[in-house]
């Protein structure tokens, strides 16, 4: 178990600080020890900050981001209901088939690979439908594309209709406020902003969220992400009871990583990833390279870029990690064989980095261009 030593500069997983990793080496707890307890309450409290939101019900998943995504989504739909979800990409895809197995009636309303989903054809759809749920993702790791919210979730304030936001990549990497914006339910994933190891679902529910839950007709078809059973464990007042076991190294590493977020500031993170996006983009740019994500409307955190025409963009890849330790992720769905998803998170997001990345990328892509030119 001598893994090699990797930058990792891709969709997720972002490197780790010792801290976190240290945090997670510390000897177990008995998950309802009450010790315990104010592992849990310091992770709700740093949660609600980096959330922006006084939600008493928020907290981890026992699983990666995309059981945050179903807990969200199984939690708020019952069979028969009517679900408008905003594609753009493969996570605003996947939201959408996840409601279609709830068994809702799903209305998308789509946008090209690299484009917003328009708010107000957004909004549109959700005056036309009235559906009990909207969702959309506000950081489509897939295109770069940072989604705009706000007025999205003024227009629905006064409706009936719960906002989920998925947040996993923009959380303490981009600017996310559920309360101000009305988000209902967001959830996210630990390993990309957030830089702690994958396998914990950050989520919040607003008041109205958990109502929803304690109204339904029909028992929630997950038992094992139903809030209502969760809540029975969550509640420290009402003397925590088993529902499963909470991974409780991971939940280590979760504290110790919201107190780096804490300690650096969560406004002068968010500015740090804002700064050295701006950079890696201009670096692109100045390499000749073209931007898939549509210009007003970027990630500084996962940046989609096109390579050269004629770049074998998984060989190049593979130098990337071969020869310099860096791991970039390679392109989805209509962006497919021509482009990367570089990621920079949390730890990853450093100037050393993007100037590496930068330094590398020229070299590859002189050698691809000598060799190609060389050619009869
Ligand atoms: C990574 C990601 C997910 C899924 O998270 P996992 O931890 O891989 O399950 C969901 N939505 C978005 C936008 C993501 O980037």
């Amino acid at each position: 178990m001598f893994p090699p030593e990797r930058i990792l500069m891709g969709p997720g997983p972002s490197d780790v600080p010792p801290a976190v990793l240290q945090a997670q080496a510390q000897p177990l707890l008995g998950h309802l020890d009450p010790a315990f307890t104010p592992v849990l309450e310091r992770i709700a409290e740093g949660l609600r900050t980096v959330f922006r939101t006084a939600n008493p019900v928020t907290f981890a998943v026992s699983a990666t981001g995309m059981a945050g995504m179903e807990a969200a989504v199984v939690n708020l739909v019952e069979p028969g209901d009517d679900v408008v979800v905003g594609v753009a990409g493969v996570f605003g895809a996947r939201m959408a088939e996840v409601a279609r197995r709830a068994g809702a009636t799903v209305h998308t309303v789509e946008a090209p690979w690299g484009r917003i989903v328009d708010p107000e054809a957004f909004v549109a759809a959700v005056q036309r439908h009235r559906p009990r749920m909207a969702g959309l993702v506000h950081a489509e790791t897939s295109t770069g594309v940072h989604q705009p919210v706000a007025e999205i979730g003024a227009a629905l304030a006064d409706t009936d209709t719960l906002l989920v936001l998925d947040t996993v990549t923009s959380l303490a990497g981009a600017d996310v406020r559920v309360d101000d914006w009305g988000v209902d339910v967001a959830y996210s994933a630990t390993q990309k902003c957030l830089s702690v190891p994958p396998g914990l679902a950050p989520i919040t529910f607003s008041e109205q969220a958990v109502q929803r839950v304690r109204d339904r007709a029909t028992p929630v078809q997950s038992w094992y992400l139903d809030l209502t059973g969760l809540l029975g464990y969550l509640d420290a007042q009402g003397g925590r009871t088993y529902h499963h076991t909470a991974p409780i190294s991971a939940l280590y590493g979760l504290a110790a990583g919201l107190d780096l977020v804490a300690d650096e500031g969560l406004d002068a993170r968010l500015a740090r990833h804002q700064r050295l996006g701006a950079m890696l983009h201009e670096g692109l740019e100045a390499l000749g390279l073209e931007l898939l994500a549509q210009p007003g409307h970027r990630l500084p955190q996962l940046t989609t870029v096109a390579l050269p025409d004629g770049v074998d963009e998984a060989a190049l890849r593979s130098r990337l990690l071969a020869e310099h330790g860096i791991e970039v992720g390679a392109g989805l769905g209509d962006f497919a064989g021509r482009a990367w998803r570089i990621g920079l998170m949390g730890r990853s997001c450093t100037e050393g980095n993007v100037r590496l990345l930068l330094a590398a990328l020229e070299r590859l892509l002189g050698e691809a261009a000598a060799t190609a030119g060389a050619r009869p």
